[in-house]
């Protein structure tokens, strides 16, 4: 392979509109009508159905017929009333994506709400919404200046958590929120709507992925105190809960205590893998992996390497400097072909990637898994979450062997 990296621009990762729909499609009554040309259609109908939340889209019909003849907005208007004549539809999101004159169209020449239903227009177009996990961002701030209600009077003691999290996660965080005195959690990107109207009157949002830029920003601009980082690996939960005693202002001896309790329960996990050993390149496209590299750091692994589809956000500061001081190169907005080349560079022991990085790993006997299926699909946060991360990771490091052999036997 050449040495230089392929700056061509070839698709990086899926479709960005992807990960507004996965937002978008979870929500309680909702059908989103999609105005884009019949490959968006297409591509995204299958995606909506088999990594969000199992429904179709409903799109009028978008081919040159329609955008040089002038019928778009008329189109667009006919099916947003065919849609609201379901009962059960009570939101109506209206995406644009790519398409020049899908992603232009003026919000005024929609309704805003037809018969039981809301209309909302939510800009997905890729050529400015680079990622997926960019588009969640935007998706859910698009929600909230909407929706959110947040000229009415904040509640003590009540906090937001942004971020898609694994479902034990979310009741681990709601548990040891309550212990600390909070007295009302809401999660984002949540299926009821209200979820979205209610977060306007929380006094702190906490946000556990570094992407969510425009939601931050808006949310401060409300009033919203924020509270960056995540309960992942000893160091950062202690710090993670003390952050959030401090923005509600809860009792600041109970919440030590707790911080303490958590803390201690996450270095006894990591002492119990103090035996591990060995070079670990983590290479996603969620947005989220510094937070998980900084974990196997933690736990003493060898990490020389990780990258992410993301650009470098001030959100992401503090992990960027902790991993680039413990030596791991990171590559943000990265290319494939820098994955691959990394891996030739570091031979690792491990790689956690992409599948098409996976497939490169694999070919030359190193252990490789999925980042997505793995590590977004099992609990990261706390004792509970670094114990099966790692535990996970321990069972892999000991597979370098069989991967050779496979290797040899293919080879041969
Ligand atoms: S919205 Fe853009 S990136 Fe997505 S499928 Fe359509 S043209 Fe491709």
């Amino acid at each position: 392979m050449e040495k230089k990296a392929c700056k061509t621009l070839h698709p990086q990762s899926m479709c960005p509109a992807f990960g507004g729909l996965r937002v978008l499609t979870r929500i309680d009554g909702v059908q989103v009508c999609l105005l884009a040309d019949q490959g968006c259609l297409y591509g995204l109908t299958f995606v909506s159905h088999f990594y969000a939340a199992r429904k179709s889209i409903i799109s009028p019909e978008l081919m040159n017929v329609q955008i040089s003849g002038g019928t778009m907005v008329d189109d667009l208007r006919r099916t947003i009333e065919e849609i609201a004549q379901d009962p059960s539809v009570r939101f109506i999101p209206v995406v644009s994506t790519c398409v020049a004159e899908t992603a232009g169209i003026a919000e005024e020449l929609l309704p805003r709400k037809v018969g039981n239903a809301e209309v909302l227009l939510v800009r997905l177009p890729a050529f400015q919404i680079r990622t997926h996990p960019e588009a969640k961002d935007v998706a859910v701030a698009t929600l909230l200046k909407r929706f959110a209600g947040f000229d009415r009077p904040k509640r003590a003691k009540s906090i937001v958590i942004l971020g898609e999290i694994f479902p034990v996660d979310a009741m681990t965080i709601g548990g040891i929120l309550q212990k600390i005195g909070v007295e009302s959690v809401i999660t984002l990107p949540g299926t009821a709507l209200e979820d979205y109207i209610e977060a306007g009157q929380a006094e702190a949002c906490a946000v556990l992925h570094p992407f969510y830029e425009k939601t931050v920003s808006l949310l401060e601009e409300k009033g919203i105190k924020i509270v960056k980082g995540n309960p992942i690996g000893a160091n950062a939960t202690v710090q993670w809960i003390r952050r959030i005693g401090e923005a509600l202002n809860l009792d600041p001896v109970t919440v030590q205590a707790v911080a303490e309790e958590e803390g201690q329960k996450a270095r006894d996990v990591l002492a119990q893998f103090k035996h591990l050993k060995g070079k670990v390149i983590v290479a996603g496209y969620e947005g989220n992996e510094l937070p998980v590299v900084r974990l196997l750091l933690e736990a003493g692994l060898d990490v020389p390497y990780a990258s992410t589809s993301i650009a470098r956000m001030v959100l992401g500061e503090e992990d960027h400097n902790v991993l680039s001081m413990l030596g791991t190169e990171i590559r943000y907005r990265k290319y494939l072909e820098e994955d691959m080349q990394a891996v030739l560079d570091y031979e690792p022991d491990l790689v956690i990637g992409t599948t098409s990085l996976d497939s490169f790993a694999k070919e030359r006997g190193i252990p490789a898994i999925y980042y997505t299926n793995n590590i977004s699909a099992r609990p990261l946060f706390f004792a509970a979450g670094a114990a099966t991360v790692l535990g996970m990771i321990s069972g892999l490091l000991g597979k370098k062997e069989v991967f050779q052999k496979m290797k040899e036997y293919f080879v041969g």
